[in-house]
């Protein structure tokens, strides 16, 4: 009575909802993986995203192996690997973790009729969010379409505590290669590279390692003050690890309650639920992108449609390499071309540049995001791109960075500046920040001269809304 578990976005061993359900009705649990060609061909697939993901399943590999089974590797679409592979074991049910990507619905689906239709039991379960979709609503039953109520909502309701790795497992006694599975392939075979250089934490164990350092130190507790600075290590860094669900949701959950628990001042107290309402702004993404799947294709707002964005792809291509001669938004770019992430507070001002000061398409940002980010996540990035673009389910009409003041506000030494754009360490920071480097300065140490004039671009900008606004 094997089952087979589809591991997708869980990768991992503890607090796996439906991993541990499965391993409730049998001992005998395989587990599967499949490198869908689908995936893996996609033009927005980042390399520090496909390293994790290969990186992460070796370690979830070795943790199957030391519980006495196996994680076999599908080379192939799961449409028609999964029940192929369930025959061949002659599994009677295959169990996964739900998704919220339009994609990944449309794939379950079938998947779903495939093994049924070979007479094997199919059962979904959600893990990947404290509250699934359905579970959070508004008094009169409807879906959210606002964060600030849903959050008062999603906070009151009870939370599922973390449950255990399973305990030991039976493998399945055929060899993989009567399976038709091959080995996990190198990154290299993809010919992708990825260093980290910010240490974000891979896999299973590193993810929790991280999440313990974070809460056990002051880094939680000075959240609320510290996110804003993206040259301070003052947030988590866990957004990989939750995108790929090597860390379960309730595992982090239960940490920050319990340092609330034993927080010492109101400030500590702030920086914990300022967090907490991080990991509900996650959540938030996923369910709106649940119930209104069109989001993931253009924007929500109807007054976004047809917007005349520019078309300047030279401006893109500036943009894209950090070369647009705004020091704080061109950090952010190398910040993200060199080590596949970037801090919130940057993504922000530099998805503001690209819509309100270079009046691009925010889709062309959300998917340059997605080719570099190891965190690139539909939902959040889509969520996060929406917001800025102000097409959103922001309730705020308009919202334009000015790039001098963010510096001026959340970079004041311009560390991260100097960090990030080394033909710049030598520049007097308050020059810096305000953005107003003498062209003579700028030619000396080979850095561009600004693309775009920002007051310029903004006066354009908010024209061309109004414009829009009256057309409909
Ligand atoms: P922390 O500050 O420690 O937050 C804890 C966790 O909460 C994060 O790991 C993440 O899972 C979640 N979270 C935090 N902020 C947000 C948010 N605004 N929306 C959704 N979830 C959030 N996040 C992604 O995970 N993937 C993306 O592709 C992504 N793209 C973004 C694009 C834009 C334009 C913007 C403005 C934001 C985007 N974010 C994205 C949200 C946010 O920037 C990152 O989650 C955060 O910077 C990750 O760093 P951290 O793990 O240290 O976060």
């Amino acid at each position: 009575d094997r089952i087979l578990f589809w591991h997708r976005r869980d990768l991992r061993l503890a607090d796996n909802l439906g991993l541990t359900a499965a391993c409730q009705r049998t001992r005998q649990v395989t587990g599967v993986f499949c490198l869908d060609p689908a995936i893996l061909n996609r033009e927005d697939l980042a390399p520090a995203r496909l390293v994790f993901l290969l990186d992460s399943l070796r370690e979830l590999q070795a943790g199957y192996a030391r519980l006495g089974s196996d994680l076999l590797i599908l080379h192939q679409s799961p449409v028609t690997g999964l029940p192929a592979l369930a025959k061949a074991l002659k599994v009677r049910s295959v169990f996964w973790n739900q998704d919220v990507e339009p994609y990944g619905r449309r794939r379950d689906e079938q998947v779903a009729a495939g093994l049924k239709e070979q007479g094997i039991a199919v059962q979904q379960i959600w893990d990947q969010l404290l509250h699934p979709p359905g579970t959070i609503l508004t008094g009169s039953g409807s879906p959210y379409t606002v964060y600030g109520p849903f959050w008062k909502n999603w906070r009151a309701q009870p939370k599922q505590d973390p449950v255990p790795a399973p305990p030991a497992l039976q493998g399945h006694t055929e060899t993989e290669e009567t399976l038709g599975t091959i080995a996990l392939p190198d990154p290299q075979t993809f010919q992708v590279i990825w260093t980290n250089p910010l240490e974000i934490p891979v896999g299973e164990a590193a993810a929790r390692q991280q999440l313990d350092q974070f809460c056990q130190g002051t880094t939680i507790g000075q959240y609320d003050e510290d996110r804003n600075y993206p040259a301070r290590p003052g947030t988590s860094r866990l957004s990989a690890a939750l995108k790929f669900g090597t860390l379960g949701i309730r595992t982090v959950w239960r940490q920050a309650e319990q340092v609330l628990v034993r927080c010492r001042s109101d400030e500590e107290r702030n920086g914990v639920e300022v967090w907490q309402k991080e990991l509900a702004w996650r959540e938030f993404y996923q369910h709106v992108l649940y119930f209104f799947p069109a989001l993931a294709d253009g924007p929500y707002r109807p007054v976004w449609k047809g917007f005349p964005w520019r078309e300047n792809r030279d401006q893109f291509a500036a943009w894209c390499a950090g070369m647009t001669g705004y020091p704080i938004v061109d950090a952010a770019m190398r910040q993200l071309n060199q080590t596949g992430w970037m801090h919130n507070r940057c993504r922000m001002i530099v998805a503001s540049f690209l819509t309100k000061d270079l009046i691009l398409n925010w889709q062309w940002g959300e998917k340059y995001f997605m080719q570099q980010l190891c965190d690139g996540d539909l939902a959040a990035n889509n969520g996060g791109w929406q917001w800025s673009a102000s097409s959103g389910m922001d309730p705020k009409p308009l919202r334009i960075f000015n790039p001098a003041s963010q510096a001026q506000k959340f970079d004041p030494e311009a560390d991260y500046i100097r960090q990030w754009i080394p033909e710049l360490k030598s520049v007097d920071s308050e020059r810096l920040v305000k953005g107003n480097l003498p062209k003579a300065v700028r030619d000396r140490v080979g850095y561009p001269d600004p693309i775009v004039n920002h007051q310029q671009q903004q006066q354009t900008f908010k024209r061309l809304y109004q414009q829009q606004k009256n057309a409909i």
